[in-house]
């Protein structure tokens, strides 16, 4: 009785994830005026007689999202604290509430539960928000976690994608493409581990990528840093699915291009030389690798001198009229056009 008989049913891979989003999204109106922003930012934003209030949720799953094979629960418990708090981050808000929900199979016995429910709460230790409730409930094959995270922030601080205009700097904190190195690397070591079980690989060299992988932290700081600066980002978003994809977002928000410069983007030494092992081109893996949880901001050209030579900080760019289009300019000055997986060389490896 179930069987799919209908030919004419649309594929959602021919949407893809966003195409998906707008189309189920479509026409949906906002009916209460406390809803300030619904879908399309990190979080929503709720205005309840001025102070504002972020909502944010993500799913983890496993098989999809992490590998219990190499992930230990604790860091999982960690990174699923870490992913929503960095989306309120990217708002430019402070994080405050938690909620965790769980699904899970009875292969799980009840201490792997209280190695997850230690990394969420040393998240929430670190980062000073509470656990303020959840659900649980059974799944018939891996492991589910959904946590959603609420924070606050004055109506003037809260930084939405849509702000960015031309010429605008485009700036990005930390460095790029060494947590998905990290993932490369935990990948290779478990086929190693199937062939020879008693392998004990030397891990020491991929230290930082392996932390940027399996315990990344959301960028807490860089709201008081720019608060300290007195620098007010014009738009924000965080960076979960590679520079280029989150670039384009902002440039979609905001309804303006880029320009963003290849040499500028901030690698990790290790990334690179790793990326060397793999043979991979370490641009395309900042620009496509995803899981940084770095923001990726835009500031007027006044704010030039505020941001320049911090150490927190790289200027990657700067926006553009929209009719310019959305560029990246090569370390040999070419200029190619900016696409959600990078500039094409991990398709054309495919
Ligand atoms: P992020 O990468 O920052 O977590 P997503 O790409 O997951 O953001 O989501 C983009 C926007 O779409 C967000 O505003 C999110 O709330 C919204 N969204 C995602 N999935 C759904 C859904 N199933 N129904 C309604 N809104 C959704
Ligand atoms: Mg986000």
């Amino acid at each position: 009785m179930f069987d799919n008989k209908d030919i004419s049913k649309t594929s959602l891979s021919s949407l893809g994830e966003f195409g998906l989003i707008d189309h189920l999204m479509d026409n949906v109106e906002l009916k209460n005026t406390s809803s300030k922003k619904g879908v399309g930012d990190d979080a929503a934003v709720l205005d309840f007689n001025g102070e504002q209030t972020l909502v944010s949720t993500d799913f983890l799953i496993e098989g999809v999202h992490f590998d219990l094979s190499y992930m230990p629960l604790k860091h999982l418990g960690y990174k699923a604290i870490m992913v929503n708090l960095s989306d309120i981050y990217a708002m430019n808000a402070k994080a405050t509430q938690v909620t965790v929900s769980i699904a899970v199979s009875n292969r799980f016995p009840l201490e792997a539960l209280e190695e997850l429910y230690s990394g969420i709460h040393l998240a929430c230790k670190i980062y000073n928000v509470d656990l303020v409730g959840g659900d649980t409930t059974s799944s018939t094959s891996g492991l589910i976690i959904s946590v959603t995270a609420v924070g606050h922030a004055k109506e003037e601080e809260v930084t939405y994608r849509s702000g960015a205009k031309p010429n605008d700097l485009l700036v990005v904190s930390g460095d790029l493409g060494a947590a998905y190195m990290g993932f490369q690397i935990l990948e290779r070591e478990k086929e190693v581990f199937k062939v020879n079980p008693n392998n004990q690989p030397d891990l020491s060299p991929y230290t930082y990528l392996l932390e940027r992988q399996m315990k990344p932290e959301a960028r807490k700081d860089i709201k008081e840093l720019l608060n300290v600066l007195e620098v007010k980002p014009t738009s924000m978003i965080d960076i979960s699915d590679g520079l280029s994809s989150e670039t384009l977002h902002l440039c979609k928000h905001s309804n303006v291009g880029v320009n963003l410069f290849e040499d500028k983007i901030p690698l990790d030494p290790s990334m690179i030389t790793v990326c060397e092992e793999f043979n991979l081109d370490s641009t395309t893996i900042a620009l496509s690798g995803g899981e940084d949880y770095e923001l990726l901001f835009t500031v007027d050209q006044k704010d030039f001198e505020k941001i320049k030579g911090n150490p927190n900080f790289s200027i990657i760019g700067h926006m553009k009229p929209e009719s310019e289009g959305k560029h990246l300019i090569t370390r040999g000055n070419q200029q190619i056009e900016l696409t959600a997986r990078g500039w094409n060389a991990l398709q054309d490896e495919e």
